[in-house]
């Protein structure tokens, strides 16, 4: 009967160890089970977190204001923003096509093959009267991307340092004169031994010269407040018949025609309308004409000479800073007179032309808003 309880004992012994081990399996399966759901959802909000970085990417990548294009070994796009879309002149989604199908433009494709060959490289190609600044470069840590090409349009850019370096040549070349005839004139002064006429005339010439200098100084000041939108106009309904009286003293001229009354600032009106009669009788010559007439809604001043006129292709260009159409000539002036007329008018909402007339001498027309009803 004993070996019979042992028996027993040893298979309940067994039953129990076999339940144990049993419950700890299934507690061990259900935990696995546990752990990997929690796996599950990580990766999913892991994926789902990377495809938010990769939109958010694409969406930073695209406000940027340079052309942004990532290729792969096989020279497909894998990123392109849309500025390289826009400059490049493209559609569609880039992404997977051929660079040389998406850009036209060899140096970029051969700039590309070049930073794909481990070359980085920089250039400006000009096309559509655009200037592009292109750097290429290769990418080493990206399985993904090999390559990146940055487009930047320094059309703009180039521009303003072109009107800068010209305006600096225009600038000096004006300064120079003068200074050079006062250095003169100061040298000769200081030898001494002169007669008291001669210095009296050499300090009259100083003294013109040194009216050009501050004049061209003046005017620049002037030139500079208008374009920068310093400049404040006070406008009022005025007769330009009276302002233009106001200049009978200075210049000879006939003036004609109606009385209209314009929607202006008197100061700035008068300082048109005196550049022009000073040009009449510095360029032009003969006499000089001052036509008034009221136009639908617009008050038009016409001045006019008996000179030679303007040269035709120099129409346009007289309005130009620093512009003169002979500039060898010795006339004084730096140019600068019709610029700042034409911006003053401009910024009455009008607008100044010049052109010949049949019968000679050329003809300035100011055309300004009427008065304010
Ligand atoms: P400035 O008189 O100082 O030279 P402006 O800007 O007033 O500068 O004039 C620019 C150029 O336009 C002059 O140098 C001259 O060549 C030309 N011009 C202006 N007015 C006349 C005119 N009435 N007749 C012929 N040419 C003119």
């Amino acid at each position: 009967m004993n070996w019979l309880y042992a028996s027993l004992g040893v298979a309940i012994a067994a039953f129990v160890m076999t339940w144990l081990r049993l419950r700890r399996s299934r507690r061990q399966a259900d935990d696995f089970a546990r752990e990997a759901g929690e796996m599950r959802e990580t990766l999913a909000q892991q994926r789902t977190s990377h495809e938010l970085d990769r939109a958010a990417m694409a969406e930073i990548v695209d406000m940027v204001g340079q052309g942004i294009l990532a290729v792969s070994t096989k020279a497909r796009v894998v990123v392109a923003n849309r500025r390289v879309a826009e400059m490049f002149e493209t559609s569609g989604d880039l992404a997977g096509r051929l660079v040389v199908e998406v850009i036209r433009q060899q140096s970029v494709v051969d700039a590309i093959d070049r930073a794909l060959r481990g070359q980085p490289s920089s250039g400006r190609l000009s096309f559509d009267e655009r200037r592009i600044e292109v750097r290429a470069f290769p990418v080493a840590a990206s399985p993904e991307i090999a390559a990146v090409a940055l487009f930047n349009d320094v059309t703009t850019i180039e521009r303003l340092e072109r009107v800068r370096r010209d305006f600096l040549d225009d600038f000096s070349h004006e300064v120079r004169t003068p200074l050079a005839g006062l250095k003169s004139a100061a040298e000769t002064l200081e030898r001494g031994g002169l007669a008291r006429e001669q210095e009296q005339q050499l300090q009259h010439v100083m003294q013109r010269q040194i009216g050009r200098i501050e004049r061209l100084v003046h005017d620049l000041a002037d030139l500079n407040q208008i374009e920068t939108g310093q400049l404040t106009l006070h406008r009022r309904n005025v007769h330009l018949r009276e302002v233009l009286n106001e200049l009978a003293d200075d210049y000879r001229f006939a003036l004609r025609g109606e009385d209209p009354v314009a929607f202006v600032d008197p100061a700035r009106a008068l300082q048109v309308f005196a550049n022009l009669l000073d040009n009449a009788q510095k360029h032009g010559g003969g006499e000089i004409a001052v036509e008034l007439a009221q136009d639908s809604g617009e008050a038009v001043v016409r001045v006019c000479d008996e000179g030679a006129g303007i040269p035709p292709a120099d129409v346009e260009r007289i309005f130009h800073r620093f512009y003169r159409v002979d500039r060898s000539r010795s006339q004084p002036g730096a140019g600068l007179g019709l610029a700042i007329a034409k911006h003053l008018v401009a910024l009455h909402g009008g607008v100044i032309r010049a052109y010949n007339r049949a019968g000679g001498g050329a003809t300035f027309e100011v055309r300004l808003p009427a008065a304010d009803a």
